[in-house]
């Protein structure tokens, strides 16, 4: 409860009240005296009633001025620091930064309510500027970890990220039940620290570490898909994580695992969308892709690129005999013989059924007929063998080209054309053979024929 307001301010109602108290002590006072002995004559006259108000009305004046100098001043220090703290939060708000409130701290000089309203101010502060870095270490935790597919990236920039905090002096993500050696990514932590991590038997969520070998503080977290372990997130800590430093580290175990169950996702469909599962090459639409720019690179850099078709001869003939799961087996078989009669840098994919591309960078065309040859060759010496043990033999056709890019430009269907044509000349040709040809042909040059005893087409 208050005075009653008479104007519109505060100090003025303050005046007016000590004034007007100065001015009823200044009437009253000569009765008063009376009452304390004084003679009326003395006490009423007029000279000494003016003087009484007039020093009531003086006293009250004094106080005024003392009290506004005395909690005016303070209440005007306290305006310009909130107005001072407003700017900061405003910038900080405008660039998601944390504001430096220290300039708008106030002294805290009395052990009245000014003073305590100072210290509450101050305190407001301290806890704007604790939840405004909080909320910044969420936002570059958040940043750091969507927008990357790639496990070890995210990792990296999640430890980065929780490395800002003071709190953080390290830390390490890796597999479950790994080892150093298998972390995806680590900041400041020795290799024994990494191992104490990833051998933690928490339970879900967070746990603290107790002090082991490597000393310190260190939060471990699991990082889950759906309930599923799928990484461990360690944390080495200067001092252990109070609430809001915990909250933190949650925020970042959460944030981390959605992201790295995205990256897995997009990495296993990236494997899908490219790899045939049968035989585990590359499939067609990768096969096709790596043709394009291989047709590019030798744009580029004027080398002739070799392109082969294998086809299996016969092959029905393996499925009606065996069963389609040996020939499946055969298939596979045949796929591993050519990868390892390839050079690293030649793709081989599975162009379709029983065919295979096989992509030759660089490749004349001598280079080409001897790496058919040796296909041909290795295939045909290494038969498949069934389950029970025994062999099943087969041979394949390659039909291929050497493309010679400064002849003219052209696309992938122009080049599989032209290696599908010497393909049919092998088949015509009676089969286990290779026919290799210049691509444009050339008269100079027109046909190779790869194995002694076949013909041209
Ligand atoms: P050619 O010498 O003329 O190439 O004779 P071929 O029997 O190999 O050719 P054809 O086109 O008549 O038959 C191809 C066979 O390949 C038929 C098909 O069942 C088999 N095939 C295609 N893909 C697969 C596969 O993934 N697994 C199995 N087991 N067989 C396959
Ligand atoms: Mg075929
Ligand atoms: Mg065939």
């Amino acid at each position: 409860m208050g005075l009653p307001r008479l104007t519109g301010r505060a100090f003025r109602d303050l005046a007016a009240y000590m004034t007007g108290f100065g001015l009823v002590v200044g009437v009253v006072f000569p009765y008063a005296v009376m009452v304390l002995g004084v003679p009326g004559t003395y006490a009423l006259r007029p000279g000494f009633r003016v003087a009484c108000v007039v020093a009531g009305l003086l006293v009250g004046a004094v106080n005024f001025a003392l009290a506004r100098l005395a909690v005016g001043v303070r209440l005007s220090r306290l305006v310009v620091a909130m107005a001072e703290a407003a700017a900061t939060l405003r910038g900080a708000a405008d660039t998601g930064s944390v504001g430096r409130y220290s300039t708008a701290v106030l002294p805290v000089d009395s052990a009245d309510e000014l003073g305590r309203a100072a210290a509450a101010y101050n305190d407001l502060l301290r806890e704007v500027e604790r939840s405004q870095r909080i909320e910044n270490t969420v936002t570059v935790l958040t940043a750091a970890t969507i927008g990357s597919l790639d496990v070890a990236g995210l990792s990296g920039r999640a430890l980065d990220a929780a490395c800002e905090h003071p709190a953080v002096t390290g830390g390490v993500v890796g597999p479950p039940g790994g080892t150093a050696a298998d972390a995806w990514s680590v900041r400041g932590l020795r290799a024994d620290q990494v191992d104490a991590v990833f051998a933690a038997d928490l339970a879900p969520g967070v746990g603290l570490l107790p002090p082991g070998p490597g000393g310190g503080t260190f939060a471990v977290f699991r990082l889950t898909d759906v309930g599923r372990v799928i990484g461990v997130l360690g944390l080495a800590l200067s001092a252990p994580p109070d609430a809001a430093g915990n909250r933190i580290l949650r925020v970042l175990a959460d944030h981390l695992s959605v992201a790295l169950a995205n990256a897995r996702l997009h990495e296993q469909m990236t494997v899908l969308a490219r790899i045939d599962d049968l035989t585990g090459i590359e499939n067609r639409r990768a096969g096709m892709a790596c043709l394009e720019d291989e047709i590019l690179r030798s744009v580029h850099t004027g080398q002739p690129l070799g392109l082969l078709l294998l086809d299996l001869d016969h092959f029905k003939a393996v499925n009606d005999t065996y069963g389609h799961r040996v020939g499946d087996r055969v298939l596979v078989h045949v796929t591993r013989v050519c990868r390892a009669a390839l050079r690293p840098a030649d793709t081989l994919a599975r162009y379709g059924g029983e065919e295979l591309v096989a992509i030759l960078p660089g490749a004349d065309v001598d280079a080409v007929t001897v790496i058919a040859e040796r296909l041909r060759r290795d295939v045909a010496a290494t038969p498949a063998r069934r389950p029970e043990g025994d062999a099943v033999g087969v041979t394949l056709t390659a039909g291929g080209i050497s493309w010679t890019p400064t002849v003219a430009a052209t696309d992938t269907d122009a080049l599989l054309t032209a290696a599908d044509l010497a393909l049919y000349a092998g088949k015509s040709d009676g089969r286990n053979r290779s026919v290799i040809r210049s691509f444009p042909p050339s008269s100079d040059d027109p046909v190779t024929v790869s194995r002694a005893d076949a013909g041209s087409a």
